[in-house]
This record gives C-alpha cells, sequence and structure tokens, in this order.
C-alpha cells in the first residue's frame, strides 16, 4: 500500500521463499504485480520485469487511448469546450431533485446575433475564429464550478451551479459587454443574445428551457445585443 500510495505507477514485484502460496496470494490482491522466488535467478528475475514493463506500456497506452476517446465524445471539436451531449450528462434528474430540495442553480442559454452575416461577410473560416475567440473569452469570465457548452452552431449554454438568477444575469450582462468589446482581427463586430433563468422547485427539464428559450427569443425579439432573465428584460 505504501509503496503505491508514494508511487502509483511502481512495478512492484515481490521476493518470496518457496511455498509460501498464501503470502503469494496475499501480497499479489493487495496490487503486487508478480513475484519471483529466492534463491533469485537473476535470468529469471529480468524476464519477469520486462514482462511487468511491457504490461506496464500496455495498459498505459490503452489508458490513454480511452481518455482521448473520452474527451472526443464530451467535448466541441472546434472549440474544445463540452458538448451538447455531455450537457445530457451533467444535467441529470439530480440537479432537479436537488433543487426540489432547496439547493439552486441557474442556466444561460446565448446565441452569437447575426452570424449568419459573419460568415457571409468574411468566410468561415474567420467564422470559426469568432467562435473560438467567443469561447475562449467567456471561460475566462465564469466560475471554475460553472460549466461550459457549445449547444450547436453560434449558439451556447452555461450551467451555474449555486448561481441565483441574479447573479446568472449578471454575468451574462458582463459576457455580454465584453463580446461587444472582442477584437477578432478583421471583423468589425460581434454582438450575442442571453436568456437566463433558475431552476424552480416545480420544475423539470423541459419547464426550464421552456423559459430560457422564450427569454432568448425575447432577446432577440427586442432587438438583440440584450441579456433577458425569465423572459423579463433586463
Ligand atoms: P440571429 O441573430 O437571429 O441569431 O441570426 P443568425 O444569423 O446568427 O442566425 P442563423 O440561425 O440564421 O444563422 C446561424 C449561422 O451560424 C448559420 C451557420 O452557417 C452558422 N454556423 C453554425 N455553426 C457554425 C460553425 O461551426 N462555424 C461557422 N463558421 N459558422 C457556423
Ligand atoms: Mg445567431
Ligand atoms: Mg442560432
Amino acid at each position: 500500500y505504501k509503496i503505491r500510495e508514494d508511487n502509483k505507477e511502481s512495478i512492484i514485484i515481490l521476493v518470496t521463499q518457496y511455498g509460501d502460496t498464501k503470502a503469494i496470494g496475499h501480497c499479489m490482491s493487495i496490487g503486487g504485480d508478480d513475484f519471483v522466488l529466492k534463491p533469485l535467478d537473476y535470468k529469471m528475475f529480468m524476464l519477469r520485469l520486462s514482462s511487468c514493463i511491457k504490461n506496464y506500456n500496455l495498459r498505459k497506452k490503452n489508458l490513454s487511448k480511452t481518455d482521448r476517446l473520452y474527451k472526443r465524445a464530451t467535448h466541441d471539436s472546434l472549440t474544445g469546450i463540452f458538448n451538447r451531449s455531455y450537457f445530457k450528462d451533467k444535467f441529470s434528474t439530480e440537479l432537479i431533485e436537488n433543487c426540489k430540495n432547496g439547493s439552486v442553480f441557474s442556466i444561460v442559454l446565448f446565441d452569437i446575433d447575426y452570424f449568419k452575416q459573419i460568415n457571409d461577410e468574411y468566410g468561415h473560416q474567420k467564422g470559426d475564429e469568432a467562435l473560438i475567440g467567443i469561447t475562449k473569452l467567456v471561460s475566462k469570465l465564469i466560475r471554475k464550478s460553472d460549466l461550459f457548452f457549445r449547444w450547436g452552431g453560434e449558439e451556447f449554454l452555461i450551467l451555474l451551479p449555486g448561481a441565483r438568477m441574479e447573479e446568472a444575469t449578471r454575468v451574462s450582462e458582463k459576457i455580454r459587454r465584453e463580446i461587444e468589446k472582442l477584437k477578432i482581427k478583421g471583423i468589425r463586430k460581434l454582438t450575442a443574445s442571453f436568456g437566463v433563468t433558475q431552476c424552480k422547485v416545480d420544475d423539470n427539464q423541459e419547464s426550464m428551457f421552456k423559459r430560457v428559450d422564450n427569454s432568448l427569443y425575447l432577446a432577440k425579439l427586442t432587438g438583440r445585443n440584450k441579456v433577458v432573465y425569465n423572459e423579463e428584460i433586463y
């Protein structure tokens, strides 16, 4: 145990007396990689060691492959932030249940204004640059505990655990102003519209999304480049 604590990746080979199967069994079960018998045969020991190293490398390779696959499944490839399917994992019924028990969270849905024009005017490549620039900016403005997702196209969602609507609205307003100020080489101006809502005790996923969607819709309808919470204009 102690060796594993000090160095998680160490390879542990036991050196034991012939026939002590009980001790061998025990040690292997708590994390030994292999064992050799005393008196130590140098060649045998080196063979065992090289087989352990092979195993170790294989394990490591598989692990990093799993990491890569996991990352690809949960992140958006263009911007590097979380994707929509990962949101489904995070926005669990548990979150809604906790809300019934008194804890709060808010969501912010925002959409870049007239993004089609940006693409038409400057090209798709510039459009991509703008999306990346905006995600970098927003990532800097939110808290560590907030989760940031690409919802689709030029639409993004922020999940703010523990945040009341006032706070989520304040953050949104700050992001809105910063996007307005953001300089992406060659692009004249970028703005975005925001919908904000906090969970209510009798909410389910649908009802909450309806509110945030309607809020964003209202922000678009009433001139864009603004924040609307619970369908009321801020
Ligand atoms: P509104 O203010 O009403 O939101 O207008 P809009 O033009 O932003 O909205 P619309 O839905 O008409 O257009 C969204 C555009 O976003 C169309 C699509 O080509 C572009 N888009 C979606 N995903 C990407 C992407 O990954 N890269 C680029 N460059 N453009 C994208
Ligand atoms: Mg748009
Ligand atoms: Mg859109």
